[in-house]
């Protein structure tokens, strides 16, 4: 008689997870390869990807994760951009792409969605009801309301409409002890503690998301400057004089250039561009703000086009929706920082950045919703030719100068493992504390996505 064999740990959790999920547990280096990515960063192979389909699956992964000690990365689409749902060594990714129940309320102006449903999805089916859901991350085609939760993700309609944690009325989650919550923002406003964290204080598996009237009428301009300190400068009036537009963007001369080598729409190159909607129910008001935008924009030596039309003004936010795709010509790789600064400081911010940018040597090029002071500077390089480690010591010096203008690390991207270490600058070690004694209490054994925003 043979010898038998004893199971690594690693075996029997296998055996485990093939009992629970059977094939929706993948194990194979090919199929676990992609799971090791988010948009920017990359990790280790992990050690399983289980794809529940339920709250109670999910509950059941906890438990067995608690039993062996496994960490557990929750995951949405993976587009990500500081690597909050990429894997340490030996954790197991818990992708939610299979949880996508979407139940819509129209009377009470509501919709109950799972966290694999994708940001769009909610505003394509609450449109036949003429609602929708404001929070726009430019990426909403794919990123799903688990990542817009962890990262209390924005987009363009923030500056008007406010972020994805402005729109959560009720939350659920699994904590790390296996026990399923179903909260709303009352006392302990719990679902609050969550939104923003990243997956590392529990596992959200549900939301109820409040969804709003689709405006009647929008008015859109383009406002071309010769140079971005005026932009700033006319962001600031208009906004101080009582314009309210749903959304504020802003291109630098290089996005400008890069957009129209892309596209060829005709855009003036070597220019700064202001991109402005207004909206509302009433015209009159809808026409008024955008007015005070043009006025303000004309005023400090903006050449302004205003859409005549759905058509035209589609055809503008398409140069905004199109600088990724665009600045991927320019060098075949990027880190895209993420910053917030009080308005104010934009210009000074943005003309400091570019000069970092020429000191390095390499390519920045700046864009963002700027109503918020949300910048995204975006340093291009090509691996072959340009050191990475110099990009990311460049990425560093950006955060800081934020945080010298009295700005954040993050405007709408998170902290993740990217600006992790950085948190000990930005935050006083008295805070830090205080989140490392939150994380101690919701997550004793340290399994939910460690590493994470915590230094
Ligand atoms: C081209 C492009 C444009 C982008 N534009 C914007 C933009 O305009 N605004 C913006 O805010 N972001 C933007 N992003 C960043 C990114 O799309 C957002 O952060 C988005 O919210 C991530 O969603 P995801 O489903 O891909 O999440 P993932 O990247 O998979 O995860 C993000 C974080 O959420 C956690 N998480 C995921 N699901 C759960 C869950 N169920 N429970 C608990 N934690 C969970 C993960 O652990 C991770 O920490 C952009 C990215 C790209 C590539």
């Amino acid at each position: 008689m043979g010898v038998r064999k004893i199971p690594s740990l690693a075996e029997a959790v296998r055996s485990e997870l093939r009992t629970l999920f059977g094939p929706r547990v993948l194990l194979s280096r090919s199929e676990k390869g992609v799971y090791r990515y988010d948009a920017i960063l990359v990790g280790p192979e992990p050690l399983a990807v289980v794809l529940p389909e339920s709250r109670e699956e999910v509950q059941a992964l906890v438990r067995l994760a608690r039993k062996h000690g496994l960490p557990l990365v929750p995951r949405g689409a993976g587009s990500g951009l500081s690597g909050g749902a990429v894997p340490e060594e030996g954790a197991i990714v818990v992708a939610f792409t299979r949880m996508t129940r979407l139940e819509l309320d129209p009377k009470g102006r509501t919709a109950w969605a799972e966290p694999g449903v994708t940001t769009a999805r909610i505003s394509e089916e609450a449109r036949p009801y003429g609602l929708f859901y404001p929070p726009d991350p430019a990426s909403w085609r794919t990123s799903t309301l688990g990542g817009n939760l962890g990262e209390n993700a924005g987009g363009p309609l923030c500056f008007k409409y406010g972020v994805t944690g402005d729109y959560v009325l009720e939350l659920e989650f699994v904590d790390a002890f296996g026990e399923l919550h179903h909260l709303s923002r009352q006392a302990y406003d719990l679902p609050g503690l969550l939104i923003g964290s990243e997956g590392t204080l529990g596992l959200i598996t549900g939301v109820r998301v409040r969804l709003l009237p689709l405006p009647r009428h929008r008015a859109t301009l383009m406002a071309a400057f010769p140079e971005v300190g005026a932009l700033a400068q006319a962001v600031s009036r208009a906004i101080a004089q009582g314009a309210v537009p749903a959304r504020l963007e802003f291109l630098d001369p290089i996005c400008v250039n890069a957009v129209e080598d892309y596209l060829g729409m005709g855009l003036p190159r070597g220019h700064a561009l202001l991109l402005a909607e207004t909206d509302g129910d009433d015209l009159e008001v809808v026409q008024e703000e955008l007015s005070l935008v043009e006025e303000t924009a004309e005023g400090l030596g903006a050449k302004v086009q205003k859409a005549r039309d759905e058509k035209e003004a589609e055809a503008l936010w398409r140069a905004r929706r199109s600088v990724s795709p665009a600045l991927g010509r320019i060098r075949p790789k990027r880190v895209n920082e993420d910053i917030a600064v009080p308005r104010s400081h934009l210009p000074q911010v943005v003309q400091g950045i570019s000069a970092l940018g020429e000191a390095y040597g390499l390519v920045v090029a700046q864009f963002g919703h700027i109503g918020d002071g949300n910048l995204h500077p975006n340093i291009l390089f090509d691996p072959k030719r340009e050191s990475e480690e110099r990009v990311w010591e460049l990425a560093h010096e950006i955060a800081r100068v934020a945080l010298r203008h009295g700005g954040v690390l993050s405007g709408e991207h998170g902290i993740g493992l990217m600006k992790r270490e950085f948190m000990r600058e930005a935050v006083e070690e008295g805070t830090l504390e205080a989140f490392r004694t939150v994380k101690a209490v919701l997550d004793p054994q340290g399994l939910l996505n460690p590493g994470k925003v915590l230094p």
